[in-house]
């Protein structure tokens, strides 16, 4: 693609996301279309956006049409609509809505069957970040499709990244980093919450963020390694010694009355590791007890 070419762009979905996505390919110079189920938030997308009623009309003669809606079933009720596959064909559709890669196989199969170019993609940002350099996106499918647009998705995040011919990779990426996000964040507020109930001043845990997140890589990195090489001893910690701190977060947070589930739950994850033979590996053993048979 020449540098700084305009490309007609559909955005469809304006809620928080889909507007930011919308504004920042306006803001690259493309001619960006806008449609939403509820009119008025695309006509207040603005930035120089075109917003229509009519979605057909919306769709039509783009060279990328983003989706951008709460799921996968809103995204096939769209495009069930009446129109919406014949004007789709031979354009490229990135799907940036949330799903899993079951979701993402599904897309693929609906475009195949319309004669539409398709990428399943996963953003890593809120709103506010997106065409900042905290903004991430992933993206599976062909890899030719993704070249072929680079340039123009860049203006959503420069750091585009081509994850894997499967289509169902940008999301199973996504999911993993949501985990670890969503799962360290629990773990994190049931720590402030055992600090406060306890009469420490949760500012004095946040205070050593750093420390925490220090841990964490480093039990990644050493994660990596072991399973890369399924071997999962060493001389740093064995597990039976990490499940008896586990037991002393129990204690604690039933002493002070405060919800004890998510450390129970961590305990008997690491308990079944110890159940299994493991008592005496590093912590990462605990992953042969997460993996299929
Ligand atoms: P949102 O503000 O709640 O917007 C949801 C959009 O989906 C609205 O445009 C809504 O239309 C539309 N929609 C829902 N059901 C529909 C249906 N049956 N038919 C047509 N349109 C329908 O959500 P958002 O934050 O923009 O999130 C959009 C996607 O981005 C989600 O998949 C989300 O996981 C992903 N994402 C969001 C963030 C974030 O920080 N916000 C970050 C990463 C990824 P109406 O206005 O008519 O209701």
């Amino acid at each position: 693609m020449a540098p700084g070419r305009s490309v007609k762009i559909a955005v469809v979905g304006c809620g928080l996301m889909g507007s930011a996505l919308a504004r920042a390919f306006a803001v690259a110079g493309h001619d960006v279309a806008v449609w939403n189920r509820t009119p008025g938030k695309a006509r207040a997308v603005g930035g120089g956006t075109v917003d229509f009623e009519n979605l057909v009309e919306a769709v039509s003669g783009r060279e990328l049409v983003v989706l951008s809606l709460s799921t996968y079933t809103a995204c096939f009720e769209v495009l069930a609509a009446k129109g919406v596959a014949s004007a789709l064909a031979g354009t490229t559709l990135v799907q940036l809505t949330s799903g899993s890669p079951a979701d993402a196989r599904s897309g693929l199969e609906w475009a195949r069957a319309h004669g539409v170019d398709y990428l399943d993609a996963a953003i890593l940002a809120f709103p506010g970040f997106v065409a900042t350099d905290y903004a991430t996106v992933f993206y599976a499918g062909s890899r030719a499709v993704f070249d072929r647009h680079l340039e123009t998705l860049q203006a959503l995040a420069k750091n585009s990244v081509y994850v894997d011919e499967k289509i169902g990779s940008a999301a199973t990426l996504d999911c993993a980093i949501l985990e670890a996000y969503y799962g360290s964040s629990l773990a994190f507020l049931h720590a402030a919450a055992m600090c406060k109930a306890e009469g420490l001043d949760p500012k004095a845990f946040f205070a050593q963020k750093s420390s925490f997140l220090g841990l964490i890589s480093v039990t990644a990195d050493a994660a990596q390694g072991m399973i890369g090489t399924n071997d999962f001893s060493g001389d740093q910690c064995s597990l039976n010694t990490h499940v008896a701190a586990i037991e002393h977060i129990v204690r604690l947070s039933k002493d002070a009355r405060i919800s004890a589930r998510f450390p129970t739950e961590l305990l008997d994850n690491y308990k079944r590791a110890i159940s299994v033979g493991l008592g005496d590996k590093e912590l990462p053993a605990v992953f042969q007890t997460l993996t299929r048979e």
